[in-house]
């Protein structure tokens, strides 16, 4: 069995990812924060549509919480690892930077960049004996050109985007590949309290994108097709960037 772990799989864009890599075979593990009723309801949509899923709930910012749920799914499934690992959770706390609390600026640090540490760290081991991995970041074109009223989200979206170049070098010739995805504005609950009607007039494609579309991107990086791709970030938004 091939196993997947998206973070933050329980809305957005996490959900689609999640659907997808179902659809692509791997066997989902689903992991969340709080929302446990949506990320029930993904584990049956991909049930519904003939996959395999599990729930794993824990904070990717909390490195205690992280091991114990990793070792936890270790002892549970022995002999198998994590071969597909898509850091995918994220928050925003807008906000502009003489008026950024102490508090939004390391949640959304945290959220972002200790969880791409905490979680794979723990897997990358097992992705490196294998001689056999993915590691796709969810970065945002936010973290690519720095938005105003973002000044934490950019900050931790170009972390990763650095941490991505670096770790792929690392891992290159164990056969691991890590890449980054920075999209643009997708319609999820992130986005829902945006001005979308005036946000639309900046994008060359005159929309939002859909989660449906970034999964598509996430699904072909995790191919056998794209083990030649690594250290890159790719943008999908639109022509906005
Ligand atoms: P979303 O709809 O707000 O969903 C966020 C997901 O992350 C939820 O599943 C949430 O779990 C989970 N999460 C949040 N904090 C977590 C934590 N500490 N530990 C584990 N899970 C956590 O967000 P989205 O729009 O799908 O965004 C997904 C990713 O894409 C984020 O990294 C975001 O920065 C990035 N992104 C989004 C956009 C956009 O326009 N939407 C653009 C660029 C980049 P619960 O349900 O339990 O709260």
């Amino acid at each position: 069995m091939n196993y997947a772990l998206i973070t933050g799989a329980s809305r957005g864009i996490g959900r689609a990812i999640a659907l997808r890599l179902a659809q692509d075979g791997y066997s989902v593990i689903i992991n969340y924060n709080t929302n446990m009723a949506a990320a029930e309801a993904v584990k049956s949509a991909i049930e519904a549509q003939g996959g395999h899923a599990e729930l794993l709930p824990f904070d990717v910012a909390d490195g205690k919480a992280v091991e114990t749920a990793l070792s936890r799914w270790e002892t549970e499934h022995e002999g198998e690892h994590i071969s597909v690992l898509v850091n995918n959770a994220g928050i925003r706390r807008d906000g502009l930077m003489v008026f950024m609390s102490e508090e939004d600026w390391h949640d959304v640090l945290q959220t972002s960049v200790d969880g791409f540490y905490y979680v794979t760290r723990r897997l990358l081991s097992g992705m490196v004996r294998a001689r056999k991995g993915r590691v796709v970041n969810i970065t945002s074109i936010s973290g690519v050109s720095g938005l105003p009223g973002q000044v934490n989200y950019s900050a931790a979206k170009a972390a990763l985007i650095g941490a991505t170049k670096a770790l792929s070098k690392e891992v290159a010739a164990r056969k691991v590949t890590v890449n980054a995805v920075a999209p643009g504005f997708i319609a999820t609950d992130m986005t829902a309290d945006l001005d979308e009607a005036e946000l639309k007039k900046t994008i060359p494609a005159g929309r939002f994108g859909q989660p449906e579309e970034v999964a598509a991107l996430v699904s072909f990086l995790c191919s056998d097709e794209a083990a030649y791709i690594t250290g890159q970030t790719i943008n999908i938004a639109g022509g906005l960037s």
